[in-house]
C-alpha cells in the first residue's frame, strides 16, 4: 500500500536526509520538534512540522506518545524513526502500529532480540554466527564477573549489554582494576539506557570493525549490500567509515555476507539493519578471524558511504519495504563502484579532552566536491541537549586513494566559526600516512590521538593575517581597550603594533597597497591584500593564499592550510592573561558523580580531582598543576552549572 505521508520521529541531519528522499518520491513530510528546535533546519523544510516537548530529549524526541499523537493529527500514515531516539524501542514500534499506522522498520520481536547484547549473542550462537569468546548469561555480581574475566583471560572489554554508540564500553588490562571498571561501566550504563547490566567479551587485539548493510523484506527475501569499514574510531564511537572495507577479497566477503544474512534471517529481519562483526586485524583477510558483535535494527549514521558505492537509496528502499514491496533486485544483482569515506563533524574540542561544544554557528561553510548531510545553516545552534553533531562529509572516487584526498580538500575548505569543532583533527586524519595507505585498526586513533590533536605551528604568515585582521578600518575606529595599536607616519610608510599573549609583537608598515610584516616568526611582503568578509586573499612569496581569519574580542582565528591558529591579544596591562589555574571549573553542565580528593590533599598535575557527569559521558576533572586541595566546592551528586567552581588549588606547602 502506497505511502503518501510520513512522519519523521527525529531531528537533525538524519530529519533533513529522509525529508529529503520523501520530497523526490512526491511523499509528504511531518517533521517534530522540542522547543529548542523550533528553528530547525528539518522543521523548516518538512511540509508539516509539529512540538512535541520540551528540550529534554526525554520530554520530547523520546515522547513516544506525543510523536505517535502528532502523527495522527498530522494526517501522516507512517513513522520514520532515524536512528537514536526511539528508533530501538519495541514499545514504541507496538505502540505505533496499535495506533493503526506504520513502522519504517523491521518489527518490534526483531528488534527486541537484537536490542540486548547477551540475548542477541545466544541467539546467534544458535544461528551459527562465529561470536567473539567472552560471557554474555545473566549473572551480574562483580565477583563472578571478575572471575569470568580471569577465565576469558586480559585484557577483557566490559560491555553494557543495552550499550550503543560505544558507551558503557570498559577495556581493562589487569585483574586488580577489573571491579572498579565494572561499577564506572555500570554507571554510565544505567545513565545513559536505564540498564546497568554488562557482558564481557574477550579483546581482539589490532581489531577491525567491518560491518555489512541487510535488508529484507516482508515476503522472506533478504540480501546484503556489501561491508562497510568503520575501524577508524575514538573511544569506541565511529569518527570516519569507508565501503568497501581496505584490503576485502571477495572470499571474505561473502563469508561475511552469508553470515549477516543468516543473522538477519534468524530475526525474519524486514528493513534496513546492519551486522556489526569485529575482525581481528593480524589474520585479515582469513575467512576464520570475524565474530558477530551486535546488529543496529535501523538506519546506521554511516549509511552513506553504502549508497555511493551502490547507486541505491537506502531510505527509498525501507519505504518501499514498508509499504509491502519486494525488494526489486537478487543478490547477484548487487555490485560495488569506487570507494567512498565519510567524516563524522563534530562540534567539540580535541584539544580539551573532544569536550563536546554548544554555541552559535556564526559561520557554516562546506567545502564542495562532497556529499554534505546536516542538519544545521549558519547562523544555527549546537544546543547542549542533543549530539553535538555538525554534518557528514561523505566523498567518493574510482579509488579508496581519490575518495580520502577529495574529503581532505573539503575539510580544508570547509569554514566554521563560533564554535570549536573536530575539523583540523579530522584533516590530519585525511592525511595521516596509515590511514591513506588503508593500514586501519581501532587503536589506531587512539595511539597517534597525540599528534593529531596538536595544533598547528603558527607561521610568520598566520601572524601577519592576524596582525591585519586587528588593524582593519571597523577594528581602528573602535574604542577597544585591548587595542595596543600605534600608529606612526613620518612622511614614509605608516607602521603599527600589535601585542599577541606574552610578548609576540607584530609590526606592520604600509605604503600604499603594499605591506611589509615583521613576526615572531620572520618578515613578510604582503603586496596585495583583499579582505571579503572574513575571507582574506593575498599574494605572499608569488603565491596566491586565502585564509578565513576571524576576530572575536581578543581572539582571533587564522584558518588556513588545514589548520586553525589561534591569537590573544594581549591584555591592556601586557601580560598574555591566560588565566589562573587555582580554580578547577566544570566544564559542562552536569552531576559531579565522584569526589576524589579531600582539602588538603597533595595532588600533581594530572591527578584525578572529581568525576562530573555530563552529556551522557564522564568528564575526569584532572588538576591542572601541582597544589595542595584548598577547598572542595561540591559533593557527590551535586548538580552543576558550566563554570561552576569544583575545587581550589593552593601552592604545595
Ligand atoms: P556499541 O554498541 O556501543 O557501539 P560495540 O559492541 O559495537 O558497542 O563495540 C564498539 C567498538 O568497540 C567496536 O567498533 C570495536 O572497535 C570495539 N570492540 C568491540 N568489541 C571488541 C572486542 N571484543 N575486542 C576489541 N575491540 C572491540
Amino acid at each position: 500500500m502506497p505511502i503518501e505521508r510520513i512522519l519523521i520521529a527525529n531531528r537533525g541531519e538524519i530529519a533533513v536526509r529522509v525529508i529529503r528522499t520523501c520530497r523526490e518520491l512526491g511523499i509528504g513530510t511531518v517533521a517534530v520538534h522540542s522547543d529548542a528546535d523550533a528553528c530547525a533546519m528539518h522543521v523548516d523544510i518538512a511540509d508539516d512540522a509539529v512540538r512535541i516537548g520540551p528540550a529534554t530529549a526525554a520530554e520530547s524526541y523520546l515522547n513516544g506518545d506525543a510523536i505517535i499523537e502528532a502523527a495522527v493529527s498530522a494526517g501522516a500514515e507512517a513513522i520514520h524513526p532515524g536512528y537514536g531516539f526511539l528508533s530501538e524501542s519495541p514499545d514504541f514500534v507496538e505502540a505505533v502500529k496499535k495506533a493503526g499506522l506504520v513502522f519504517i522498520g523491521p518489527s518490534a520481536k526483531a528488534i527486541s532480540a537484537m536490542g540486548l547484547k547477551d540475548k542477541a549473542k545466544a541467539l546467534m550462537e544458535d544461528a551459527g554466527v562465529p561470536l567473539v569468546p567472552g560471557y554474555h548469561g545473566p549473572r551480574q555480581d562483580p565477583a563472578f564477573l571478575t572471575e569470568r574475566a580471569a577465565e576469558i583471560g586480559f585484557p577483557v572489554l566490559i560491555k553494557a549489554r543495552a550499550g550503543g554508540g560505544g558507551k558503557g564500553i570498559r577495556r581493562v588490562e589487569r585483574f586488580e582494576d577489573f571491579e572498579e571498571a565494572l561499577a564506572s561501566a555500570r554507571r554510565e550504563a544505567e545513565a545513559s539506557f536505564g540498564d546497568s547490566a554488562c557482558l564481557i567479551e574477550k579483546c581482539i587485539q589490532s581489531p577491525r570493525h567491518v560491518e555489512m548493510q541487510v535488508l529484507g523484506d516482508s515476503h522472506g527475501n533478504v540480501v546484503h549490500l556489501f561491508e562497510r569499514d568503520c575501524s577508524l574510531q575514538r573511544r569506541h564511537q565511529k569518527v570516519i567509515e569507508e565501503a568497501p572495507a581496505p584490503g576485502m577479497t571477495a572470499e571474505l566477503r561473502a563469508a561475511m555476507g552469508d553470515a549477516a544474512v543468516a543473522a538477519a534471517r534468524a530475526v525474519d529481519y524486514v528493513g534496513a539493519g546492519t551486522v556489526e562483526f569485529i575482525v581481528d586485524g593480524a589474520e585479515f583477510p582469513s575467512t576464520e578471524a570475524f565474530w558477530f558483535m551486535e546488529m543496529n535494527t535501523r538506519l546506521q549514521v554511516e549509511h552513506p558511504v553504502t549508497e555511493l558505492v551502490t547507486g541505491l537509496d537506502l531510505v527509498a528502499l525501507q519505504i518501499a519495504v514498508a509499504e509491502g514491496a519486494v525488494l526489486p533486485f537478487a543478490q547477484n544483482d548487487l555490485s560495488i563502484a569506487g570507494h567512498a569515506v565519510e567524516a563524522r563533524l563534530y562540534a567539540e574540542d580535541p584539544a580539551n579532552g573532544f569536550l563536546p561544544a554548544a554555541g552559535r554557528l556564526d559561520r557554516l561553510h562546506f567545502g564542495d566536491g562532497v556529499r554534505v548531510d546536516t542538519g544545521v545553516r549558519e547562523g544555527d545552534a549546537i544546543s547542549p541537549y542533543y549530539d553535538p553533531m555538525i554534518a557528514k562529509l561523505i566523498a567518493c572516487g574510482q579509488s579508496r586513494a581519490a575518495a580520502v584526498r577529495r574529503l581532505g580538500r573539503s575539510l580544508e575548505c570547509t569554514r566554521i566559526s563560533g564554535i570549536e569543532t573536530n575539523r583540523d583533527f579530522l584533516i590530519r586524519l585525511a592525511s595521516d600516512e596509515d590511514i591513506v595507505s588503508g593500514a586501519v585498526d581501532t587503536g589506531l586513533i587512539g595511539r597517534k590521538s597525540a599528534s593529531l590533536v596538536q595544533p598547528p605551528e603558527a607561521e610568520a604568515l598566520d601572524y601577519a593575517f592576524a596582525a591585519l585582521a586587528m588593524l582593519r578600518r571597523e577594528c581602528r575606529t573602535s574604542r577597544d581597550p585591548y587595542m595596543m595599536l600605534g600608529d606612526f607616519r613620518l612622511y614614509g610608510p605608516s607602521r603599527q603594533t600589535v601585542r599577541f599573549g606574552e610578548d609576540d609583537v607584530v609590526t606592520v608598515e604600509t605604503a600604499g597597497a603594499h605591506r611589509h610584516v615583521r613576526t615572531p616568526r620572520g618578515e613578510v611582503a604582503l603586496p596585495d591584500v583583499h579582505w571579503q568578509g572574513d575571507e582574506l586573499t593575498c599574494v605572499a612569496d608569488g603565491r596566491q593564499v586565502q585564509a578565513h581569519v576571524h576576530r572575536d574580542s581578543r581572539i582571533v582565528t587564522v584558518d588556513r592550510r588545514g589548520g586553525i591558529r589561534r591569537f590573544t591579544l594581549a591584555a591592556p596591562d601586557g601580560s598574555g592573561d591566560t588565566g589562573s589555574a587555582d580554580v578547577v571549573l566544570a566544564p559542562l553542565t552536569g552531576r559531579v558523580v565522584r569526589v576524589a580528593v579531600r582539602p588538603g590533599d597533595e595532588v600533581v598535575k594530572g591527578a584525578p580531582l572529581a568525576v562530573l557527569e555530563a552529556m551522557k559521558m564522564d568528564h575526569v576533572m584532572k588538576a591542572p598543576r601541582d597544589g595542595v586541595v584548598a577547598r572542595v566546592c561540591v559533593s557527590e551528586g551535586q548538580q552543576v552549572m558550566q563554570d561552576a567552581p569544583l575545587l581550589e588549588l593552593d601552592d604545595s606547602a
